[in-house]
């Protein structure tokens, strides 16, 4: 590992394990355990930071000077990556999907102040970006650029994401995270026994490609798994859509747990697994682990 990055992690909290105590679990003697990503850091959302670790290492072992990514107007991918990249003196690019707005939001102002270059690309474009998996993939990349997929979504990232799986210090049964690109949960899936299940909750409205994606990431590890599934009925209206239920849902959890959610990726996660969980889904005795993944800054 890069010294520059072991320094820069030295920075980082630890993202504890937090019991949830609800009735409804306690009926059904299940156990619920967030594993706070969350506070990994203050500006790098957890997930990211799992996803780019690998990557950035890569970079830095190529003596690259200059990452470019690609990401939507209120992006923790770019918001994480622009934070790492001003921190550890590289230059960074960004395609951004959509017009430049008049108004920067807050995030877009966050990556302006740690100097990443935006370029404002349409939706077509955006879409053609998206075809580039590869560090090297990206059409007229400069020997000095290195070039990172929308979300991070590269071979590399799952070995930093199953560096969650290694702080779990308890035996469990199942393991949920929310899935945008799906990478955190091919990480978590690669990274856990077979006799553990693994469940994804997808963000996004009609994302049943997220089944092949996964088992596209996968395809390069060792074993073909089967322990794992994602629930798209969750997606509450969409990416980026909020319901009167979901805003309740996540006002109620930061009363009762004193933990905050968002309403795109970790709040959708909770809600369905409560829900599931009211359903009676799960066998009496088991013990479910919650992956807060971050990404507070899109509250703003
Ligand atoms: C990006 C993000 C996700 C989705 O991660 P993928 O690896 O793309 O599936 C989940 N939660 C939060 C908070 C995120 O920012």
């Amino acid at each position: 590992m890069d010294a520059r990055l072991i320094a820069l992690e030295k920075q980082f909290s630890r993202s504890e394990l937090t019991p949830i105590h609800a009735p409804s679990l306690a009926e059904q003697q299940l156990e619920v355990w967030l594993k706070r990503d969350d506070l990994l850091h203050p500006i790098i959302s957890g997930n990211k930071w799992r996803k780019l670790k690998y990557a950035l290492n890569h970079a830095l072992s190529l003596h690259k000077t200059t990452l470019i990514s690609m990401g939507g107007a209120y992006s923790n991918h770019l918001h994480a990556l622009a934070f790492v990249g001003n921190a550890l003196n590289l230059n960074t690019k960004a395609f951004i999907r959509g017009e430049r707005p008049t108004v920067l939001n807050p995030t877009l102002q966050d990556l302006m102040a740690w100097n990443m270059h935006l370029t404002f690309v349409s939706r077509s474009e955006y879409r053609q970006l998206r075809l580039y998996k590869a560090f090297n993939a990206l059409p007229d990349l400069h020997s000095n650029e290195y070039w990172i997929p929308e979300g991070g979504a590269m071979d590399c990232a799952l070995q930093g994401v199953r560096e969650i799986i290694q702080e779990i210090p308890i035996a469990y049964d199942v393991i949920c995270t929310a899935c945008g690109t799906g990478t955190t949960l091919a990480g978590i899936i690669s990274g856990v026994p077979e006799t553990t299940q693994v469940m994804g909750f997808a963000a996004l409205k009609g994302a049943d490609f997220l089944n092949a994606d996964v088992a596209k990431m996968l395809s390069t590890q060792q074993s073909i798994r089967k322990n794992w599934q994602i629930q798209l009925n969750y997606h509450l209206g969409g990416f980026a859509k909020q319901t009167p239920l979901l805003s309740k849902f996540i006002h109620d959890f930061a009363q009762h747990h004193a933990v905050n959610l968002e309403p795109i990726y970790t709040g959708k996660m909770l809600f369905g697994l409560y829900d599931l969980i009211y359903q009676g889904y799960f066998s009496t005795g088991q013990r479910i682990i919650a992956l807060h993944t971050g990404g507070l800054q899109g509250n703003r």
